[in-house]
């Protein structure tokens, strides 16, 4: 008989007590009671991360959402019925606060931190069920924002509901097709009825997670003006009182490359009842916060999907062999592991950065440039961390060799899911020009400037002390940059590199940062590995600009 080889597949450790970096970044950040408090949670968490949500995970693989659009009778009724692991990932967001935690603000401004890192731990398990949470999330803070006491009362318990058979999720219906970046030219239409009823009509293009009992969205109130400064802020409720769609059909469920368990689908509004949130105009502006907090979402998404395909690789490193000996004690496979860690660990620190500081605001307890800081890190941290992730994830899939092809390993729907980072809540380019262009760089990079000489305030290790002088020099070369180049077409063609290279400079201050604090506190040397790497990878991609010339390549 011939011999049989059957190959160990990679596994999974819990997710909490075995990510060494996420544990010790949550020393480092938190009070000591604090993290006693919460890492039992952490740790139940993690291991239904690893385990049953896991396994839910690949048994479910081939489970899509369903939309029956008729029933027997010929009565119109657009049901979707959603895969297992969603039903099962739904009651556990509730039952761990994946909202709650963060409205609930039992640890302060750590509050968030607290939240997002429950969020780390879930998200590689449960097929992008953190796109709903996500919006959930954005419209509870929306709402709270945006002052009106009726539908805050109504809405604002239930998103942020720890009970699953009370809690609700969120859509965000922005996107049409005439354009997800540029909404201002959205077509739909809101009517008053005599009584006074606002009342939505038009097509929305893309809204995920059409399976939510609300949505924020925007319309244009009849007579008002063109552009994004005529569009309202709109509630709605997708079910009436009887269970049936309140004036919306749903067409069609897109057909995904990945994200294919996330019901997006085409609707359209024709009457959908509706509740003016504020303003009967500057409804881009109303729904702002909700863009800060799925930027976010988006960003911790993004490094978790990095450490998850990472940790799978560095599973199966131990197990595989090639030329006589394991993956992982092949000198060049970890190296190209090893690059894959340090971008993981960077996409964390600038991710949590954001984190931090958006639990900082919300306790109002932000220092004096930090206001700019959030306004800047929330584009660039989205951008950057999306960006690393389809690079990790990607060449984490070549790790795999062949097997990483290979459906029924599940590793191929990582890579496709993954890919939608950079799209949606703003394309890489759209949030460059946001970083960018929308006002507030000066004091953004001033901000930039401050953390990072924090970051090297307390540097001993002389190769630490060199590196944080290079993130500032980085931050150094982008002023200089745009006042060479500061005319219009220039300061466009060259924001992503403005964008992509301040946010590099932050995370190669926020690894050293990190890396003095884990010889001191915990003789870790591996920090300084880490950051000695990251600066070692090209930080700056900023460079001469002709938007002439590169029209004659397009
Ligand atoms: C799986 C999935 C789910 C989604 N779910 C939702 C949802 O629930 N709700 C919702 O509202 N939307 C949703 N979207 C839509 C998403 O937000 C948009 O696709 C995205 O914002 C881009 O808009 P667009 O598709 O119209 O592309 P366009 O706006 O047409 O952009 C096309 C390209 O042009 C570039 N571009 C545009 N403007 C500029 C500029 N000024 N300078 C340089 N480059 C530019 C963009 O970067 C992009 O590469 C979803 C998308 C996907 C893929």
């Amino acid at each position: 008989m011939n011999p049989v080889f059957i190959q160990a597949p990679p596994r999974l450790a819990n997710q909490f007590t075995g990510d060494a970096f996420l544990r010790a970044y949550l020393r480092r950040v938190l009070p000591r009671s604090m993290l006693q408090a919460i890492e039992p949670e952490l740790t139940e968490l993690g291991s239904l991360a690893a385990d049953e949500l896991y396994e839910l995970q690949l048994a479910d693989r081939l489970n899509e959402p369903q939309l029956v659009q008729w029933d027997a009778w010929g009565k119109r009724i657009d049901r979707i019925t959603v895969s297992p692991l969603w039903k099962r990932a739904a009651e556990v967001a509730a039952q761990f606060g994946l909202i709650g935690t963060a409205y609930e603000r039992e640890h302060g401004r750590h509050s968030r931190i607290h939240q997002f890192a429950k969020v780390f731990l879930f998200h590689p398990s449960t097929d992008v069920y953190t796109c709903p949470l996500a919006m959930t999330d954005g419209a509870a803070r929306t709402l709270n924002v945006s002052g009106n006491a009726a539908l805050i009362e109504r809405a604002v318990p239930r998103l942020t509901s720890r009970e699953p058979s009370k809690a609700w999720t969120s859509g965000q219906w922005m996107t049409e097709s005439t354009g997800g970046s540029d909404v201002g030219i959205s077509l739909s239409q809101a009517r008053r009825d005599d009584d006074g009823t606002w009342r939505l009509y038009g097509k929305k293009w893309f809204t995920s997670a059409i399976t939510s009992e609300m949505a924020l969205t925007l319309a244009r109130p009849e007579g008002n003006p063109a552009g994004g400064a005529g569009l309202a802020m709109f509630y709605v409720e997708t079910h009436d009182a009887a269970g049936g769609l309140n004036g919306i059909r749903v067409e069609r469920l897109k057909d995904k490359l990945g994200t294919r368990k996330v019901p997006t689908a085409e609707l359209t509004l024709d009457g959908a009842r509706a509740t003016l949130v504020g303003d009967t105009r500057n409804g881009t502006r109303a729904i702002d916060p909700m863009l800060v907090v799925t930027r976010t979402w988006n960003s911790v998404t993004s490094a978790a999907f990095m450490r998850r395909a990472v940790a799978l690789a560095i599973s199966y490193a131990r197990e595989r062999r090639a030329f006589g000996a394991t993956l992982s004690s092949l000198p060049l496979h970890v190296e190209t592991l090893a690059e894959l860690e340090v971008q993981t660990r960077a996409a964390f620190l600038l991710a949590f950065e954001l984190v931090a500081l958006l639990g900082k605001h919300e306790a109002g307890e932000l220092d004096q440039d930090e206001p700019a800081l959030l306004r800047l890190l929330t584009p660039i941290s989205k951008l950057l961390t999306a960006k690393q992730a389809v690079a990790v994830v990607s060449e984490a899939i070549e790790a795999f060799g062949g097997a990483g092809y290979v459906e029924d390993t599940g590793l191929p729907a990582l890579l496709r899911d993954t890919q939608v980072l950079p799209i949606w809540e703003g394309t890489t380019n759209v949030l460059s020009l946001d970083a960018v262009l929308r006002g507030g760089l000066a004091p953004g990079i001033a901000a930039v400037h401050s953390r990072i000489a924090r970051s090297c305030a307390s540097l001993q290790e002389p190769r630490l002390a060199a590196l944080g002088r290079r993130a500032g020099e980085l931050v150094d070369e982008v002023e200089g940059w745009i006042k060479a180049n500061g005319d219009a077409p220039r300061m466009q063609a060259g924001a992503r590199a403005i964008a992509m290279t301040l946010g590099r400079a932050l995370q190669l201050a926020l690894l050293v940062e990190h890396a003095q604090w884990a010889i001191d506190d915990e003789q870790d040397a591996s920090g300084i590995a880490a950051a000695v790497r990251f600066a070692a990878t090209p930080l700056s991609t900023l460079r001469a600009v002709d938007p002439e010339e590169s029209r004659l390549l397009v």
